[in-house]
């Protein structure tokens, strides 16, 4: 799926590269954003439910704290490497920069295919890495939330440990909590809501009317899911939706409730009645007015990215373009909204539960969905505007301010010692 000679990482130093060069500045400078401030590399040995035991591989890596404690999700899939945590804690720093919470960048990852494991053994599995990094993470240090293969479960295992630890409860240290335990309303559904606010204002910018456009959305978890269910409520016409195992498609378009509900069922989108069976691959290249990839990093790379037919593309997921793709989808005059502005709706939220958390004051759903909305437009107003002014692609642009902000706080503080 990935270009053969771009990894996410090298991904996430061109577009740096790029924006260091565009904004002049030193090469020490890129020396020192290109790499991460810290990272941990941790053994998890894991009794398993037969009683053998098994050792696996977690790491957190902190990429910047200039402009606050490190933030970023957790994520547990059996492709989890050091360089695609690295490229991801970088893309966190730039994510919060960009949308101006007051966080560095951080990724946490275990190397383990969670489908394998029980619930019981994926406890131990987060219990004990929680310990593990523990001398990294606090809630004025590092705190993480859900990404692929986690969920709220996880996060109440990894609030639990550092809490037991300690001695008294810190919801602070995580957020994606269940609400039970200091979760905030909004906040599982924060990030495609946020997804959705940017794709109806890229369409309408843009000049198409939403509730007259289609839609195909790559990925049925925690993101895809909900970006569908957001634009089938916006009218738009959700057309095709994947998963790992498939997609389905029809051109009068799929009710997602339904779809919803045949997943919860049976685990996959594959096998849902009215819809005809659709190669995933085949999901990206659909004539389609937007495309949203909510699934994994690299899948429109140099050999599809031709073959797009999709007017505007919103990144739900991390690094789904690769840096060769997105000049063949440039050429080809189609909207690419990237990444760190368009997902950036479940960090938002994450730092209103983390706020809600220190001040243990908790707000109402319609407070929380407002100031996402507002958060979100704002830095797309930001974006849009700095990139027509500076005739810079959206993501050029993006990346620019985020990274401006980020070099002026290292200038101000200045270099320790
Ligand atoms: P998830 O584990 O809940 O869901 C991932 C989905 O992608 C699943 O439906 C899975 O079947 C599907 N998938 C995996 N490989 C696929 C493939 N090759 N083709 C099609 N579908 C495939 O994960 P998530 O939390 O929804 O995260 C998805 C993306 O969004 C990731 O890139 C993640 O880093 C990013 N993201 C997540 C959040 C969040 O709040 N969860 C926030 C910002 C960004």
């Amino acid at each position: 799926m990935v270009d053969p000679i771009s990894t996410p990482l090298e991904d996430a130093r061109t577009r740096l590269r790029e924006a260091t060069d565009l904004l002049g500045c030193d090469p020490g400078m890129y020396a020192i954003l290109s790499n991460a401030s810290r990272e941990l590399t941790v053994s998890i040995p894991l009794r398993r439910d037969d009683d053998s035991i098994e050792v696996l591989t977690g790491y957190r890596v902190q990429h910047s704290v200039a402009r606050g404690p490190a933030k970023g999700g957790l994520r547990y899939s059996p492709h989890v490497n050091l360089d695609e945590v690295r490229a991801l804690a970088m893309w966190m720093t730039w994510k919060c920069a960009l949308l101006d919470v007051p966080y560095g960048g951080a990724k946490g990852g275990v190397t383990i295919d969670p489908r394998q494991y029980s619930q019981r053994e994926l406890e131990r599995v987060t219990r004990r890495y929680t310990s593990a990094i523990m001398p990294i993470i606090g809630p004025e240090t590092d705190i993480p939330a859900p990404d692929v293969g986690t969920n709220e479960q996880t996060m109440a295992w990894m609030m639990d440990t550092y809490s037991m630890n300690k001695g008294y409860s810190i919801p602070a240290i995580v957020t994606g909590k269940p609400i039970s335990i200091g979760g905030s309303l909004g906040r599982a559904t924060s990030t495609s809501e946020g997804v959705v606010h940017i794709a109806l204002a890229a369409l309408r910018d843009n000049g198409f009317d939403p509730t007259k456009c289609t839609a195909a959305v790559q990925g049925f978890g925690k993101v895809g899911r909900g970006a569908a269910q957001f634009a089938f409520d916006a009218g738009m016409k959700v057309i095709a939706v994947s998963d790992e195992y498939g997609a389905v498609f029809n051109a009068n378009g799929l009710d997602i409730e339904k779809l919803g509900a045949h997943v919860d069922s049976t685990g996959k989108v594959v096998g849902f009645n009215g819809a005809d069976a659709l190669d995933g691959a085949a999901l990206l290249e659909l004539d389609v007015d937007l495309l949203i990839p909510a699934a994994i990093e690299g899948v429109i790379h140099e050999q599809n990215a031709p073959k797009v037919k999709a007017k505007i593309i919103v990144e739900g997921a991390n690094g789904p373009t690769t840096p060769a793709a997105d000049r063949i989808l440039e050429s080809k005059g189609i909207i690419v909204v990237p990444d760190i502005l368009a997902n950036a709706g479940g960090v938002i939220v994450s730092y209103f539960e983390w706020v809600q958390g220190n001040q243990a004051y908790w707000w109402q759903e319609s407070e929380v969905e407002s100031r996402l909305e507002e958060r979100m437009l704002g830095a797309w107003a930001k974006v849009h505007d700095f990139a027509k002014e500076r005739k810079l692609s959206l993501r050029g642009a993006a990346t620019v301010l985020a990274v401006q902000r980020v070099v002026e706080a290292h200038v101000i503080r200045g270099l320790y010692p």
